[in-house]
């Protein structure tokens, strides 16, 4: 699948192009689906894009399942209440609130964030 700058980003729940809500303060990417699904994603999202995962190189794409790998050891990606938690998370902290969009730099950031983040949950 190719990403297309002018295409909208899918929702990562029920895998449908998302489309621009005008909120009171500000616009974003709403699922189609709400209310049932109350998935969101900040409008820069949409340009520029990162480096979608298959563009991606080698690091990036370990960096990535590392994120991944911390991610899933403080979420259960699984249980959506948790899932939905981890998106916030993202959301709040990572400029595109997706894993396969951060690049390298974001990457690096985020992994001693969620390395402490690990740390204190196994506590
Ligand atoms: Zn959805």
């Amino acid at each position: 699948m190719k990403h297309r700058k002018s295409s909208p980003p899918l929702c990562e729940f029920c895998k449908v192009p998302m489309r621009i809500i005008h909120g009171r303060n500000r616009k974003f990417y709403g699922c189609p689906n709400f209310p049932t699904c109350k998935h969101t994603l900040p409008l820069s999202l949409g340009i520029p894009m990162g480096i979608p995962h298959e563009d991606a190189g080698n690091n990036v794409k370990a960096l990535r399942r590392e994120v991944h790998r911390l991610l899933n050891q403080i979420w259960d990606y699984d249980n959506l209440e948790q899932r939905g938690k981890m998106y916030r998370w993202l959301k709040k902290n990572t400029k595109y609130g997706h894993v396969s969009m951060m690049k390298e730099s974001e990457l690096k950031r985020v992994i001693p964030v969620l390395q402490v983040m690990v740390g204190l949950h196994s506590i």
